[in-house]
């Protein structure tokens, strides 16, 4: 099929679904392929939309997530080495890590080493216990645009992204370790103290 370059727009009220609720703005559809069109403008109104709804409904940037109970010991190591912040601010850091990561070449590598790992493997398949975390709407549009490019739903995103970053937290493997050393604590640190 040919791209569509968008040329025969008409403005319309359009819903945008985010968060179980609709954005809804007047923007522009094109005429020829049905796409309404993402700009400044919009870009403008649907900002401002989200940090009104973070401030009148909160509850909508709380994701629910499970994780495997073999992986909480490791949740509480964390936790007290930063005294004693909250599993949920662990859980928010290490998924803003691995978003913060994810495109660089160097983390991929080393993801890809830790999913192949015993410890990844382990924390599959078993019981799981259920959290509530609570993300800013700069991390809520990346993990939905993440999860949508990706076909997972958001809360298997940030699960499978604290596994991985707890998986290279315990791994002996000397590369990990360095990288956790080198790469991961800082920004852990720098993320604890702003939080
Ligand atoms: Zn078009």
């Amino acid at each position: 099929m040919k791209n569509c370059e968008h040329l025969n727009t008409k403005k319309k009220r359009i819903n945008y679904p985010f968060l179980g609720t609709d954005f809804s703005y007047n923007g522009l559809v094109c005429l020829d392929c049905g796409a309404s069109l993402w700009n400044k403008e919009r870009e403008k109104a649907f900002n401002n939309w989200l940090v009104k709804l973070y401030k009148q409904e909160q509850y909508r940037f709380q994701m629910q997530i499970g994780l495997p109970e073999s992986s909480l010991a490791c949740v509480e190591e964390l936790s007290r080495r930063y005294f004693g912040v909250t599993k949920a601010a662990i859980l928010k850091a290490l998924t803003v890590i691995y978003i913060e990561l994810m495109n660089d070449g160097r983390f991929k590598q080393i993801i890809r080493k830790v999913t192949d790992g015993e410890v990844y493997q382990s924390f599959q398949d078993t019981k799981k216990e259920r959290f509530k975390v609570l993300f800013r709407p700069l991390i809520i549009i990346d993990i939905q645009s993440i999860s949508e490019l990706t076909n997972r739903t958001p809360s298997k995103f940030v699960e499978e992204s604290i596994l991985k970053i707890l998986s290279l937290f315990i791994e002996k493997d000397p590369m990990l370790k360095e990288f956790w050393e080198k790469e991961i604590k800082s920004k852990l640190e720098t993320i604890l103290k702003a939080a």
